[in-house]
């Protein structure tokens, strides 16, 4: 890899559509926020620009630490990427293990059009992905190995849109074998049922819905612009306030709004929490003994907190046989 090529890797996501901080959504964002704060908030034109572009948190600690995170996690996983197991790999696993299923053997259906197929596996890839993401980030909350890394997440005590790379490496590893196997699942299921008429509706190589959801101001849920949707939609929709509430410190925020873009799920499992006014929201983790924002801190702590978790556990274990010998 040459060194060329090497830095186009790093910074590729920002030329990819099928990635949130691709520029032109990240420009479409800009005009959003502008719109909510000159409309919605009576601000004036200059006013709602330098809110916008507030040095203060895109340069405070916190984000500069999102910065170097961005940057080493891209090497990170260019270099892991390859032994990164591929959608495609569980896809193909799972179709040839329905086929080998006899009752699949005839769930064929040629009379649907290919459209209706296309734009119903368009629509399931796309709720079925969100709903496992949901489940995943609320194991990330409630398991204490994976808040372990979750955490490093939630110490932003600023937002911006690069805060959705502020993650610890494994946690995006654990995230790369939820889409493999989630994708992998819709893909092959329904490729299996409807053969080669799946395809999947796209707006400049994207599913049409991540699409929309990414024209809809995704980037402002890592802000602090707090725009707030009507009541019923935040049912349906995570609305970027919502997400902001869910980095909030307020016991009162705790364990809501775990939705990457649908609400529906934390409204039917009861994690739903309607946005407030996000200019008095405190922001980060209660945790004084370690310095959230330092590179070492962020990297190594998850590592020593999730070893010390194992080791307790093994010693409760230990002492159980222990009880049963005497
Ligand atoms: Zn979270
Ligand atoms: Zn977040």
């Amino acid at each position: 890899m040459t060194e060329g090529t090497f830095l186009t890797e790093i910074f590729e996501h920002f030329f990819d559509p099928k990635k949130r901080v691709f520029f032109g959504y990240l420009l479409v964002s800009i005009f959003l926020a502008l719109g909510w704060l000159v409309f919605f908030r009576n601000k004036s034109f200059k006013k709602a620009i330098t809110k916008i572009f507030d040095i203060k948190i895109l340069f405070s600690r916190s984000a500069r630490a999102d910065y170097k995170v961005f940057l080493i996690n891209r090497v990170f996983m260019i270099f892991l990427s390859p032994y990164l197991l591929s959608q495609m790999v569980v896809a193909t696993s799972i179709y040839y293990f329905l086929h080998s299923i006899p009752l699949f053997k005839t769930s064929h259906f040629p009379e649907i059009p290919a459209n209706a197929v296309a734009l119903l596996f368009t629509l399931s890839y796309f709720i079925f992905d969100d709903f496992t993401k949901y489940w995943v980030h609320r194991f990330m909350h409630k398991w204490p190995v994976l808040w372990a890394l979750h955490k490093v997440h939630h110490s932003a005590e600023t937002l911006n849109p690069i805060t959705v790379y502020r993650t610890h490496p494994l946690e995006g590893v654990v995230f790369s074998i939820r889409g493999a196997f989630t994708q992998g699942i819709v893909i092959s299921f329904f490729i299996y049922v409807f053969g080669n008429k799946v395809d999947l509706v796209t707006i400049l190589g994207v599913n049409v819905f991540v699409f929309a959801f990414h024209i809809a101001g995704s980037n402002l849920r890592h802000s602090h612009i707090g725009i707030q949707y009507w009541s019923w939609l935040e049912k349906l929709i995570i609305s970027p306030a919502q997400h902001q509430l869910h980095h909030s410190i307020d016991l009162r925020h705790y364990d809501k709004n775990f939705g990457a873009t649908l609400a529906l799920w934390d409204w039917i499992f009861g994690s739903l929490h309607h946005s407030e006014d996000v200019d008095s929201l405190v922001l980060g983790i209660e945790e004084d003994h370690i310095d959230h924002q330092s590179l070492r801190d962020l990297y190594i702590h998850p590592l020593k907190e999730i070893l010390q978790i194992s080791l307790s556990g093994f010693r409760g274990v230990k002492s159980i046989f222990t009880i049963f010998k005497t």
